[in-house]
């Protein structure tokens, strides 16, 4: 069957390039069939770069393929991309193995004990990206007066198992008088340190106490 017969949109493809061309290439299967039928050269109708379709025409031999490809914009593109995958791994290299994200209970902002301690109360999502199960310390650091306490747990730790994240409730106090138990709001950070691998990680948030 001749090209132009299979032709969803009716053109002649063999009076060059047309807007209407849906790039199908049903045309260039029927005219290889022909060709080869006859006994002559396959690609008498192919694709090529818009920009050669005058030299072509006019009997030049098609620019090789890389040249093409490796164009001054090509070339700046894959630099581009080169250095976006560069930046992500380097990411992933140096990338902590431990994590932290704390998230305050701010209902109530903060509770006062029957001693008048003033305490505070903060979600803290611990992420161990380890391969084994890792023991973590968390602290607070702001004021000496606060102290930290960890639901459900004795002491200051708790082990996070291997490549989980584990969502401990954690409260911090400030006893009566003092300078945090009396401010609105006091800075604090909250440390989460990893004994075995020598890493920490810290988070900035904010001890609500009760203002004069
Ligand atoms: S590629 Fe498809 S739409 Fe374009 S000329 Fe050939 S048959 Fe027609």
């Amino acid at each position: 069957m001749a090209c132009v017969n299979v032709c969803p949109t009716g053109i002649d493809i063999r009076d060059g390039q047309q807007l209407e061309c849906i790039t199908c290439a049903l045309c260039i299967d029927a005219c290889d069939d022909v060709m080869e039928k006859i006994g002559k050269p396959r690609g008498l109708i192919d694709y090529l770069a818009l920009s050669d379709e005058e030299a072509e025409t006019h009997g030049a031999t098609p620019k090789p393929v890389w040249r093409h490809v490796f164009r001054p914009r090509t070339m700046m593109y894959i630099g581009l991309w080169s250095l976006v995958g560069i930046g992500l791994l380097v990411a992933l290299i140096v990338r902590p193995d431990i994590d932290m994200t704390v998230a305050p209970v701010r209902n109530p902002i903060y509770v006062t004990l029957s001693d008048g301690t003033i305490r505070n109360t903060y979600d803290v999502r611990l992420r161990n990206k380890h391969g084994d199960d890792r023991k973590f310390d968390i602290s607070v650091s702001g004021d000496p007066s606060l102290a930290i306490l960890l639901e459900g747990r004795e002491g200051n730790s708790v082990v996070v198992p291997a490549n989980e994240t584990l969502l401990q409730r954690v409260y911090v106090t400030a006893p009566a008088g003092s300078e945090p138990a009396k401010s609105d709001r006091t800075e604090i950070i909250l440390s989460v340190e990893d004994k075995v691998g020598e890493e920490q990680v810290h988070t900035s948030t904010v001890f609500n106490g009760k203002a004069q």
